[in-house]
């Protein structure tokens, strides 16, 4: 039998690779890792974690204005971009060390350097040839930018978070996650924001309803730019000129390009084995995520499936459980939940109305749009809305839709129940808790008189 140097050999720290490793370590096997880069991948680094740190510190110019009304008040009050980054570099800083300490702690081999794939077994790192059983692939993704005249001027959110100093004005291009989380962001610490968005609404693929909300809702505050595209960039003095295919032309300090992410999978040596890729360039994998190459596996941003931190955690795990443990599961893709960190928050999880209807399932829906008791007092004019869509022939709760303050920590509860095969009956019987938002979902009575389609 052909001995190898290790079990599992995985390319990438980030969030799944990790997983990856530490199950499979747990499982008994011996696991080697190479990360070029930084530990914690993307969320840790350049995404998720100081994405909400930025997050928070953008809801606190609501929260000042809000306390207005009831009874604070403050003078001298100003935002230092300076220690925010400082803090935010400690805070990631003291995450990487985490995760190399997972590693050592599961006697992982870390290679702290660039591997590449020279064979169904094989991995070239630090310029030694080392083989593995099976080799993971968890490199995950790299933000892209379409080209145009000046398109290289534009930065991606990685240099967002390196910025020295806050632009004084910002144009965002895209109309995905990330653009409405940054505008939202940086509007709020105090830099006049302009979103140019190539469709006529903000985050396609999310509930039609909700995409009408949140694009209403975001204008409080950032310039909207619907049906717009960046046609060109020009440099000047400290900062750029924007012109626009409509023919007007902004003149900010940074431009972020928010365009979508692709699968990092060139110079990886893929060309050496039988791994294919899909049209996007993400790696092909089956229900196990094996690649085409029998020993070669992938997972998260480079399968490109859904680009999401625990959606990479959970098939990380699955993978290692699948080739190491004598009791493999199988992972559903069904109810995962999401939030998008704009101002207000976005909360979803199930079916978009058009899904439902798409899938040709009989539905009813349950929409309103409710003003948090809080805002009688601040004089803000924000509403919030929630949304259910009910199988009527089960009349489970196949999808939950909300914009408010922290969706996503509400959101995350009414998955579970949605997992446990709620129905609406199920809501209707649970007791509210006065005064909340999250009350909303357990009482509403009345189907949506109009319907949106
Ligand atoms: P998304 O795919 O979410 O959005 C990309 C946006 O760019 C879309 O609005 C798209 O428009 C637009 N776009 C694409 N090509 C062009 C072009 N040539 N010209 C103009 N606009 C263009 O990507 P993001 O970069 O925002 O985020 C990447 C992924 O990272 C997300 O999909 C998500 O999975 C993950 N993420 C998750 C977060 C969270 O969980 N909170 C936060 C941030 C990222 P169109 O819709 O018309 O194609």
């Amino acid at each position: 039998m052909q001995e190898f140097d290790y079990d599992l050999f995985v390319l990438g720290a980030g969030s799944g690779g990790v997983r990856a490793c530490r199950i499979a370590a747990s499982l008994g096997a011996k696991v080697g890792v190479a990360e070029e880069r930084y530990f914690g991948g993307t969320c840790v680094n350049v995404g998720c974690v100081p994405k909400k740190l930025f997050s928070y510190a953008a809801h606190f110019r609501d929260d000042f204005e809000d306390s207005k009304g009831f009874g604070w008040s403050y003078s001298d009050i100003g935002f230092d971009w300076s220690t925010l980054k400082t803090n935010k570099d400690k805070e990631v800083s003291r995450l990487n060390s985490i995760y190399k300490l997972i590693l050592d702690d599961n006697n992982v081999d870390v290679f702290e350097a660039r591997a590449t794939i020279e064979g169904p077994h094989e991995i070239r790192v630090k310029g030694k040839l080392v083989t593995a059983k099976f080799i993971l692939i968890a490199v995950g993704g790299w933000p892209w930018t379409p080209e145009f005249p000046g398109s290289d001027v534009a930065v991606s959110s990685n240099e967002l978070f390196e910025l020295k100093k806050l632009p004084r004005s910002l144009v965002v291009l895209g109309g995905g996650y990330i653009a409405v989380e940054f505008a939202s962001i940086f509007s709020r610490l105090g830099c006049e924001t302009t979103l140019v968005c190539r469709g006529d609404k903000l985050l396609r693929g999310f509930d039609e309803e909700i995409r009408d909300f949140i694009t209403a809702a975001i204008g409080h505050g950032v310039v909207l730019k619907l049906n717009t595209e960046i046609v060109e960039i020009n440099p000047r003095n400290s900062g750029v000129n924007v012109l626009l295919n409509e023919g007007s032309e902004i003149v900010a300090d940074l431009v972020l390009s928010a365009t979508g992410r692709r699968p990092m999978t060139s110079n990886l040596g893929l060309e050496k084995v039988a791994v294919e890729l899909n049209k996007s360039g993400s790696i092909q994998v089956d229900e196990h995520y094996r690649t085409a190459e029998p020993s070669i596996y992938a997972v998260g941003d480079v399968i490109d499936r859904i680009a999401l931190t625990p959606v990479a955690l959970a098939e990380g795990q699955t993978v290692a459980r699948h080739l190491f443990s004598n009791h493999p599961e199988a992972m559903g893709y069904q109810n995962i939940p999401t939030a998008v960190f704009c101002h207000p928050n976005l909360g979803t999880v199930g079916l978009s109305e058009e899904q439902a209807i798409q899938k040709g399932l009989g539905i009813e829906v349950y929409s309103s749009a409710v003003k948090q008791l809080k805002h009688s007092l601040t004089g803000r004019n924000e509403m919030c809305m929630i949304k259910l869509i009910v199988e009527k022939s089960s009349d489970r709760v196949i999808g939950l839709h909300m914009v408010g303050p922290d969706a996503g920590e509400l959101v995350q509860g009414f998955a579970v129940a949605m997992n446990c095969g709620a129905t609406k009956s199920d809501f209707d019987r649970t007791i509210g808790i006065h005064p909340t938002l999250a009350e909303e979902f357990v009482t509403m009575r009345s189907l949506r008189a109009r319907p949106v389609l």
